[in-house]
Protein backbone atom coordinates (compact mmCIF):
# COMPACT_ATOMS: atom_id res chain seq x y z
CA UNK A 1 0.00 0.00 0.00
CA UNK A 2 1.10 3.53 -1.04
CA UNK A 3 1.91 5.78 2.15
CA UNK A 4 -0.56 8.97 0.93
CA UNK A 5 1.28 12.12 2.93
CA UNK A 6 -1.59 13.46 5.30
CA UNK A 7 -2.22 16.76 3.54
CA UNK A 8 -4.06 14.87 0.71
CA UNK A 9 -7.88 15.07 1.51
CA UNK A 10 -10.05 12.01 1.31
CA UNK A 11 -10.85 12.83 -2.37
CA UNK A 12 -7.45 13.20 -3.35
CA UNK A 13 -6.08 9.64 -1.72
CA UNK A 14 -9.33 7.85 -3.51
CA UNK A 15 -7.78 8.84 -6.86
CA UNK A 16 -4.51 8.49 -5.91
CA UNK A 17 -5.46 4.83 -4.61
CA UNK A 18 -7.43 4.10 -7.58
CA UNK A 19 -4.34 5.42 -9.90
CA UNK A 20 -1.78 3.16 -7.86
CA UNK A 21 -3.87 0.46 -8.32
CA UNK A 22 -3.78 1.12 -12.08
CA UNK A 23 0.00 1.91 -12.20
CA UNK A 24 0.75 -1.01 -10.47
CA UNK A 25 -1.62 -3.45 -12.27
CA UNK A 26 -0.34 -1.89 -15.48
CA UNK A 27 3.34 -2.81 -14.14
CA UNK A 28 2.73 -6.23 -13.99
CA UNK A 29 0.88 -6.65 -17.11
CA UNK A 30 3.42 -9.32 -19.05
CA UNK A 31 2.16 -8.90 -22.63
CA UNK A 32 3.07 -5.59 -23.23
CA UNK A 33 6.03 -5.80 -24.87
CA UNK A 34 9.28 -3.63 -23.77
CA UNK A 35 11.28 -4.65 -26.60
CA UNK A 36 9.71 -6.33 -29.45
CA UNK A 37 11.83 -8.94 -30.28
CA UNK A 38 14.57 -8.10 -27.01
CA UNK A 39 14.57 -8.92 -23.68
CA UNK A 40 14.48 -6.37 -20.90
CA UNK A 41 18.00 -7.08 -19.76
CA UNK A 42 19.05 -6.28 -23.31
CA UNK A 43 17.09 -2.70 -23.42
CA UNK A 44 17.78 0.73 -23.45
CA UNK A 45 15.94 4.15 -22.55
CA UNK A 46 16.65 7.32 -23.20
CA UNK A 47 14.96 10.46 -22.54
CA UNK A 48 16.02 13.15 -23.85
CA UNK A 49 14.71 16.52 -23.07
CA UNK A 50 15.11 20.19 -25.07
CA UNK A 51 13.95 22.88 -22.65
CA UNK A 52 11.29 25.21 -24.30
CA UNK A 53 10.20 23.01 -27.27
CA UNK A 54 7.11 24.11 -28.24
CA UNK A 55 4.55 21.32 -29.46
CA UNK A 56 4.32 23.48 -32.90
CA UNK A 57 7.89 24.00 -33.71
CA UNK A 58 8.41 20.28 -35.34
CA UNK A 59 6.25 21.74 -37.81
CA UNK A 60 8.83 24.51 -38.84
CA UNK A 61 10.95 22.24 -41.44
CA UNK A 62 14.14 23.15 -39.49
CA UNK A 63 14.53 19.67 -37.67
CA UNK A 64 14.40 17.03 -40.02
CA UNK A 65 16.07 13.77 -37.68
CA UNK A 66 13.67 14.73 -35.20
CA UNK A 67 10.74 14.79 -37.77
CA UNK A 68 11.83 11.53 -39.38
CA UNK A 69 12.24 10.12 -35.42
CA UNK A 70 8.34 11.11 -34.95
CA UNK A 71 6.97 9.73 -38.05
CA UNK A 72 8.97 6.39 -37.70
CA UNK A 73 7.60 6.15 -33.99
CA UNK A 74 4.91 8.46 -31.91
CA UNK A 75 4.17 11.62 -32.01
CA UNK A 76 1.12 13.64 -29.64
CA UNK A 77 -0.36 17.12 -31.15
CA UNK A 78 1.13 18.47 -27.82
CA UNK A 79 2.61 17.14 -24.33
CA UNK A 80 0.39 19.30 -21.71
CA UNK A 81 3.30 20.64 -18.84
CA UNK A 82 2.20 20.78 -15.29
CA UNK A 83 1.13 24.30 -13.65
CA UNK A 84 3.10 26.67 -13.39
CA UNK A 85 4.51 25.78 -16.57
CA UNK A 86 8.54 26.48 -16.03
CA UNK A 87 11.36 23.93 -16.04
CA UNK A 88 12.13 22.81 -12.46
CA UNK A 89 8.57 22.18 -11.56
CA UNK A 90 8.16 20.11 -15.06
CA UNK A 91 11.12 18.34 -15.24
CA UNK A 92 10.65 16.44 -11.72
CA UNK A 93 6.98 16.24 -12.79
CA UNK A 94 7.96 13.88 -15.54
CA UNK A 95 10.30 11.60 -13.57
CA UNK A 96 8.05 11.21 -11.13
CA UNK A 97 4.63 11.33 -12.64
CA UNK A 98 3.26 13.89 -10.07
CA UNK A 99 2.17 17.25 -9.65
CA UNK A 100 4.21 19.79 -8.77
CA UNK A 101 1.57 20.41 -5.61
CA UNK A 102 2.80 17.17 -4.75
CA UNK A 103 6.30 16.70 -5.52
CA UNK A 104 7.23 20.23 -3.85
CA UNK A 105 9.25 21.46 -6.64
CA UNK A 106 6.56 24.14 -6.43
CA UNK A 107 8.27 26.80 -8.72
CA UNK A 108 11.72 27.10 -10.11
CA UNK A 109 12.32 29.62 -6.74
CA UNK A 110 10.70 28.51 -3.64
CA UNK A 111 10.41 30.25 0.14
CA UNK A 112 11.49 27.86 2.85
CA UNK A 113 10.54 27.59 6.63
CA UNK A 114 12.44 31.37 7.39
CA UNK A 115 10.86 33.17 4.55
CA UNK A 116 13.87 33.41 2.72
CA UNK A 117 14.39 32.24 -0.86
CA UNK A 118 16.07 28.55 -0.07
CA UNK A 119 15.65 26.88 -3.39
CA UNK A 120 17.13 28.61 -6.45
CA UNK A 121 16.90 26.15 -9.74
CA UNK A 122 20.29 27.17 -10.52
CA UNK A 123 22.45 27.38 -7.14
CA UNK A 124 23.23 24.06 -6.78
CA UNK A 125 23.88 24.74 -2.95
CA UNK A 126 20.07 24.49 -1.97
CA UNK A 127 18.73 22.28 -4.88
CA UNK A 128 21.36 19.26 -3.97
CA UNK A 129 19.56 19.84 -0.14
CA UNK A 130 17.44 16.12 -0.60
CA UNK A 131 14.52 17.70 1.36
CA UNK A 132 12.82 19.98 -1.15
CA UNK A 133 12.58 16.83 -3.55
CA UNK A 134 9.63 14.67 -2.58
CA UNK A 135 8.91 11.25 -4.44
CA UNK A 136 10.67 8.84 -5.93
CA UNK A 137 12.45 9.89 -9.04
CA UNK A 138 12.55 7.51 -12.07
CA UNK A 139 16.78 7.01 -11.95
CA UNK A 140 16.20 6.00 -8.18
CA UNK A 141 13.65 3.17 -9.09
CA UNK A 142 15.51 2.06 -11.30
CA UNK A 143 18.77 2.06 -9.06
CA UNK A 144 16.64 0.07 -6.76
CA UNK A 145 15.77 -2.49 -9.34
CA UNK A 146 19.30 -2.97 -10.45
CA UNK A 147 19.02 -1.37 -13.10
CA UNK A 148 22.20 1.52 -13.61
CA UNK A 149 21.08 5.07 -14.47
CA UNK A 150 22.96 8.02 -15.94
CA UNK A 151 21.82 11.65 -16.20
CA UNK A 152 23.47 13.71 -18.83
CA UNK A 153 21.98 16.35 -17.08
CA UNK A 154 18.08 16.74 -15.30
CA UNK A 155 16.59 18.69 -12.40
CA UNK A 156 17.23 17.00 -9.07
CA UNK A 157 19.30 14.22 -10.59
CA UNK A 158 23.03 15.77 -8.86
CA UNK A 159 20.76 15.52 -5.54
CA UNK A 160 20.99 12.02 -3.71
CA UNK A 161 16.90 11.64 -3.24
CA UNK A 162 16.17 9.06 -1.14
CA UNK A 163 20.15 8.26 -0.43
CA UNK A 164 20.41 7.13 -3.96
CA UNK A 165 22.14 9.37 -6.98
CA UNK A 166 22.34 7.81 -10.79
CA UNK A 167 25.04 5.98 -11.32
CA UNK A 168 26.61 8.21 -13.36
CA UNK A 169 25.98 12.04 -13.40
CA UNK A 170 27.28 15.21 -14.03
CA UNK A 171 26.64 18.56 -12.18
CA UNK A 172 25.13 20.56 -14.65
CA UNK A 173 27.21 23.02 -16.69
CA UNK A 174 25.34 25.55 -19.55
CA UNK A 175 28.80 25.84 -20.79
CA UNK A 176 29.03 22.34 -22.05
CA UNK A 177 28.37 21.61 -25.18
CA UNK A 178 25.49 20.09 -27.19
CA UNK A 179 27.43 17.30 -29.04
CA UNK A 180 29.89 16.96 -26.03
CA UNK A 181 26.75 15.77 -23.82
CA UNK A 182 25.54 13.69 -26.63
CA UNK A 183 29.64 11.87 -26.98
CA UNK A 184 29.06 11.48 -22.77
CA UNK A 185 26.23 9.51 -23.78
CA UNK A 186 27.59 7.29 -26.73
CA UNK A 187 30.48 6.59 -24.04
CA UNK A 188 28.48 5.52 -21.45
CA UNK A 189 26.96 3.09 -24.03
CA UNK A 190 30.60 1.56 -24.53
CA UNK A 191 31.04 0.98 -20.64
CA UNK A 192 31.25 -3.30 -20.61
CA UNK A 193 27.91 -4.69 -19.73
CA UNK A 194 28.00 -4.56 -16.40
CA UNK A 195 28.39 -1.13 -15.91
CA UNK A 196 26.43 0.13 -18.81
CA UNK A 197 23.30 2.28 -17.58
CA UNK A 198 20.08 1.15 -18.98
CA UNK A 199 18.26 4.63 -18.41
CA UNK A 200 20.06 7.76 -19.38
CA UNK A 201 18.48 11.19 -19.62
CA UNK A 202 20.15 14.05 -22.01
CA UNK A 203 19.44 17.12 -21.55
CA UNK A 204 19.39 20.86 -23.87
CA UNK A 205 18.89 23.93 -23.02
CA UNK A 206 19.52 25.99 -25.84
CA UNK A 207 16.22 26.47 -27.29
CA UNK A 208 14.43 27.31 -24.35
CA UNK A 209 17.35 30.55 -24.15
CA UNK A 210 17.02 31.16 -27.48
CA UNK A 211 13.41 31.82 -27.30
CA UNK A 212 13.32 34.07 -23.98
CA UNK A 213 16.06 35.91 -26.02
CA UNK A 214 14.59 36.63 -29.34
CA UNK A 215 11.04 35.45 -28.95
CA UNK A 216 9.59 32.19 -30.25
CA UNK A 217 9.26 33.60 -33.49
CA UNK A 218 12.83 34.41 -34.43
CA UNK A 219 14.84 32.83 -37.19
CA UNK A 220 17.60 32.65 -34.09
CA UNK A 221 14.97 29.97 -32.42
CA UNK A 222 15.06 28.11 -35.82
CA UNK A 223 18.57 28.80 -35.98
CA UNK A 224 19.20 26.98 -32.65
CA UNK A 225 16.50 24.31 -33.70
CA UNK A 226 18.31 23.02 -36.34
CA UNK A 227 21.62 22.94 -34.65
CA UNK A 228 19.75 20.82 -32.13
CA UNK A 229 18.46 18.82 -34.55
CA UNK A 230 22.09 18.25 -36.13
CA UNK A 231 22.97 16.79 -32.49
CA UNK A 232 20.12 15.04 -32.49
CA UNK A 233 21.59 13.46 -35.36
CA UNK A 234 24.83 12.54 -34.17
CA UNK A 235 23.47 10.80 -31.26
CA UNK A 236 20.94 8.98 -33.82
CA UNK A 237 23.86 7.94 -35.84
CA UNK A 238 25.84 6.93 -33.02
CA UNK A 239 23.28 4.63 -31.79
CA UNK A 240 23.28 3.15 -35.16
CA UNK A 241 27.01 2.38 -35.27
CA UNK A 242 26.60 0.61 -32.29
CA UNK A 243 23.74 -1.34 -33.30
CA UNK A 244 21.37 0.42 -30.72
CA UNK A 245 18.53 1.44 -32.81
CA UNK A 246 16.93 -2.13 -31.95
CA UNK A 247 17.13 -2.51 -28.21
CA UNK A 248 16.91 1.35 -27.26
CA UNK A 249 13.41 3.05 -26.67
CA UNK A 250 14.05 6.52 -27.12
CA UNK A 251 11.77 9.61 -25.85
CA UNK A 252 12.44 12.68 -26.80
CA UNK A 253 10.33 15.49 -25.38
CA UNK A 254 10.42 18.67 -23.54
CA UNK A 255 8.96 20.74 -20.33
CA UNK A 256 6.47 23.66 -21.85
CA UNK A 257 6.54 25.96 -24.49
CA UNK A 258 6.99 29.83 -25.16
CA UNK A 259 4.96 32.89 -26.27
CA UNK A 260 5.87 35.98 -27.35
CA UNK A 261 6.19 38.37 -24.51
CA UNK A 262 7.87 41.79 -24.41
CA UNK A 263 8.77 45.33 -22.36
CA UNK A 264 5.33 46.68 -23.59
CA UNK A 265 3.69 43.67 -21.67
CA UNK A 266 4.82 44.46 -17.73
CA UNK A 267 3.07 44.81 -15.06
CA UNK A 268 4.38 46.54 -11.97
CA UNK A 269 2.99 45.38 -9.09
CA UNK A 270 4.42 47.54 -6.82
CA UNK A 271 1.70 49.63 -8.28
CA UNK A 272 -1.14 47.31 -7.45
CA UNK A 273 0.04 46.24 -3.94
CA UNK A 274 2.73 47.88 -1.26
CA UNK A 275 5.46 45.58 -1.41
CA UNK A 276 6.22 47.36 2.43
CA UNK A 277 2.88 45.70 3.46
CA UNK A 278 3.60 42.08 1.32
CA UNK A 279 6.33 40.53 -0.04
CA UNK A 280 6.97 39.35 -3.26
CA UNK A 281 8.34 36.08 -3.00
CA UNK A 282 8.43 35.68 -6.97
CA UNK A 283 7.59 37.84 -10.00
CA UNK A 284 7.93 37.12 -13.29
CA UNK A 285 4.45 35.28 -15.32
CA UNK A 286 3.59 33.25 -11.59
CA UNK A 287 3.92 35.57 -8.95
CA UNK A 288 3.90 34.42 -5.07
CA UNK A 289 2.55 36.96 -2.26
CA UNK A 290 3.18 36.73 1.53
CA UNK A 291 1.68 39.32 3.91
CA UNK A 292 3.51 41.33 6.46
CA UNK A 293 1.73 39.89 9.82
CA UNK A 294 -1.64 41.60 10.04
CA UNK A 295 -1.73 42.26 6.11
CA UNK A 296 -3.81 39.96 4.96
CA UNK A 297 -6.94 41.74 4.49
CA UNK A 298 -5.22 44.35 2.82
CA UNK A 299 -2.80 41.94 0.63
CA UNK A 300 -6.50 40.28 -0.68
CA UNK A 301 -8.25 43.62 -0.97
CA UNK A 302 -5.15 44.77 -3.30
CA UNK A 303 -4.79 41.41 -5.35
CA UNK A 304 -7.80 39.47 -5.63
CA UNK A 305 -9.65 42.48 -7.22
CA UNK A 306 -9.07 42.09 -11.07
CA UNK A 307 -6.70 43.53 -12.86
CA UNK A 308 -6.53 43.43 -16.70
CA UNK A 309 -2.82 41.61 -17.09
CA UNK A 310 -2.90 39.37 -14.07
CA UNK A 311 -5.22 37.16 -11.60
CA UNK A 312 -4.72 36.17 -7.96
CA UNK A 313 -6.30 33.62 -5.65
CA UNK A 314 -5.39 32.94 -2.22
CA UNK A 315 -3.65 29.42 -2.04
CA UNK A 316 -6.35 26.87 -2.23
CA UNK A 317 -8.88 28.54 -4.35
CA UNK A 318 -6.74 28.48 -7.90
CA UNK A 319 -8.70 26.26 -10.43
CA UNK A 320 -9.03 23.25 -10.45
CA UNK A 321 -7.41 22.41 -13.78
CA UNK A 322 -4.34 23.94 -12.50
CA UNK A 323 -4.33 20.72 -9.58
CA UNK A 324 -2.55 23.42 -7.56
CA UNK A 325 -2.36 25.36 -4.47
CA UNK A 326 -2.67 22.25 -1.41
CA UNK A 327 0.87 22.13 -0.74
CA UNK A 328 2.25 24.22 1.84
CA UNK A 329 5.08 25.92 -0.12
CA UNK A 330 3.18 27.33 -2.23
CA UNK A 331 2.67 31.35 -0.92
CA UNK A 332 -0.89 32.89 0.06
CA UNK A 333 -1.43 34.70 -2.65
CA UNK A 334 -0.44 33.56 -6.27
CA UNK A 335 -0.58 35.71 -9.69
CA UNK A 336 -1.04 34.35 -12.90
CA UNK A 337 0.06 36.94 -15.68
CA UNK A 338 -1.96 37.02 -18.86
CA UNK A 339 -0.41 35.22 -22.10
CA UNK A 340 2.71 37.22 -22.76
CA UNK A 341 2.51 39.60 -19.75
CA UNK A 342 5.39 39.32 -17.39
CA UNK A 343 5.14 40.58 -13.47
CA UNK A 344 7.85 43.23 -12.39
CA UNK A 345 8.34 46.14 -10.09
CA UNK A 346 9.73 49.59 -11.04
CA UNK A 347 12.92 49.30 -8.93
CA UNK A 348 13.60 46.14 -10.76
CA UNK A 349 13.15 47.56 -14.31
CA UNK A 350 14.90 50.24 -13.32
CA UNK A 351 17.85 48.45 -12.21
CA UNK A 352 17.96 46.10 -14.85
CA UNK A 353 21.19 45.08 -17.30
CA UNK A 354 19.54 42.64 -19.48
CA UNK A 355 16.84 43.65 -22.07
CA UNK A 356 13.44 42.53 -21.56
CA UNK A 357 12.99 38.74 -22.64
CA UNK A 358 10.57 38.63 -25.95
CA UNK A 359 9.67 35.06 -24.77
CA UNK A 360 7.84 33.53 -21.83
CA UNK A 361 6.61 30.45 -20.12
CA UNK A 362 5.16 29.72 -16.72
CA UNK A 363 1.43 30.52 -18.45
CA UNK A 364 -2.16 28.76 -17.66
CA UNK A 365 -0.68 25.17 -18.79
CA UNK A 366 -3.86 24.52 -20.62
CA UNK A 367 -2.65 27.38 -23.54
CA UNK A 368 -1.92 26.01 -26.72
CA UNK A 369 1.73 27.63 -26.36
CA UNK A 370 2.87 26.24 -23.23
CA UNK A 371 2.23 23.21 -25.06
CA UNK A 372 5.60 20.56 -24.92
CA UNK A 373 7.31 18.28 -27.62
CA UNK A 374 6.39 14.36 -26.97
CA UNK A 375 8.35 12.41 -29.80
CA UNK A 376 9.20 8.70 -29.14
CA UNK A 377 10.67 6.43 -31.27
CA UNK A 378 11.82 2.49 -30.92
CA UNK A 379 10.77 -1.49 -30.96
CA UNK A 380 8.32 -0.74 -27.99
CA UNK A 381 6.08 2.32 -29.80
CA UNK A 382 3.87 1.92 -32.42
CA UNK A 383 5.27 3.22 -35.72
CA UNK A 384 3.86 6.21 -37.65
CA UNK A 385 1.25 6.98 -34.59
CA UNK A 386 0.18 10.57 -34.04
CA UNK A 387 -1.77 10.37 -31.05
CA UNK A 388 -3.52 13.53 -29.13
CA UNK A 389 -2.40 15.77 -26.49
CA UNK A 390 -1.99 14.18 -23.19
CA UNK A 391 -0.61 15.42 -19.66
CA UNK A 392 2.64 15.10 -18.78
CA UNK A 393 1.87 13.28 -15.78
CA UNK A 394 1.82 10.27 -17.64
CA UNK A 395 5.14 10.28 -19.08
CA UNK A 396 6.07 8.59 -15.73
CA UNK A 397 3.97 5.07 -15.52
CA UNK A 398 5.76 4.88 -19.27
CA UNK A 399 9.45 4.91 -18.15
CA UNK A 400 8.43 2.62 -15.36
CA UNK A 401 6.89 0.19 -17.71
CA UNK A 402 9.55 0.57 -19.99
CA UNK A 403 12.33 -0.09 -17.34
CA UNK A 404 9.97 -2.88 -15.72
CA UNK A 405 10.32 -1.41 -12.40
CA UNK A 406 7.40 -0.71 -9.94
CA UNK A 407 6.15 2.77 -10.36
CA UNK A 408 5.90 4.29 -7.33
CA UNK A 409 2.18 6.32 -6.81
CA UNK A 410 1.55 9.08 -9.29
CA UNK A 411 -0.81 11.49 -10.60
CA UNK A 412 -0.48 9.79 -14.09
CA UNK A 413 -2.80 7.85 -16.39
CA UNK A 414 -1.66 4.51 -17.36
CA UNK A 415 -4.24 3.95 -19.99
CA UNK A 416 -2.19 6.58 -22.14
CA UNK A 417 0.49 3.51 -22.54
CA UNK A 418 -1.81 1.98 -24.77
CA UNK A 419 -1.97 4.97 -27.64
CA UNK A 420 1.76 4.65 -27.31
CA UNK A 421 2.63 1.34 -26.98
CA UNK A 422 3.35 -1.48 -29.93
CA UNK A 423 1.01 -4.54 -29.35
CA UNK A 424 -1.23 -3.75 -26.45
CA UNK A 425 -4.94 -4.96 -26.37
P1 LIG B 1 13.54 28.60 -17.02
O1 LIG B 1 13.93 29.85 -16.33
O2 LIG B 1 12.34 27.94 -16.38
O3 LIG B 1 13.38 28.79 -18.46
O4 LIG B 1 14.78 27.59 -16.80
C1 LIG B 1 15.66 27.21 -17.83
C2 LIG B 1 17.06 27.25 -17.33
O5 LIG B 1 17.22 26.34 -16.24
C3 LIG B 1 18.10 26.78 -18.34
O6 LIG B 1 18.47 27.82 -19.21
C4 LIG B 1 19.25 26.33 -17.48
O7 LIG B 1 20.19 27.39 -17.31
C5 LIG B 1 18.62 26.05 -16.12
N1 LIG B 1 18.77 24.64 -15.78
C6 LIG B 1 18.28 23.60 -16.45
N2 LIG B 1 18.63 22.43 -15.86
C7 LIG B 1 19.36 22.75 -14.79
C8 LIG B 1 20.00 21.99 -13.77
N3 LIG B 1 19.94 20.66 -13.75
N4 LIG B 1 20.65 22.67 -12.81
C9 LIG B 1 20.69 24.02 -12.82
N5 LIG B 1 20.10 24.80 -13.75
C10 LIG B 1 19.45 24.18 -14.74
ZN1 LIG C 1 12.17 24.98 -19.34
ZN1 LIG D 1 12.66 29.12 -19.98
Amino acid sequence: MPNFPSRLTPWLRLVSLALFALTSACATRSHIPVAASHSAAESYLLLVSIDGFRADYLDRGVTPRLSALAAGGVRADALRPSFPSLTFPNHYTLVTGLRPDHHGIVHNRIQGNDGKISFVYNDARTTREAHWWGGEPIWVAAERHGLRSATMFWPGSDTAIGGVRPSYWKPFDRNLGADARVDTVLDWLDLPLAQRPRFITLYFEQVDRAGHDYGPDSAEVNAVLAQIDATLGRLLDGLEARGLRRSLNLIVLSDHGQTPAGAEKLVLVDTVVDLERVQAVNLGVVAGFAPEPGQRRYAESALLRPHPHMQCWRRGQMPAHFHYGTHARIPPIVCLAQQGWIMTTTSALAARTSPPSLGEHGYDNTLPDMGALFVANGPAFRPGARVPVFDNVDVYPLLAHLLQVKPARNDGDARTLRLLLRDTD
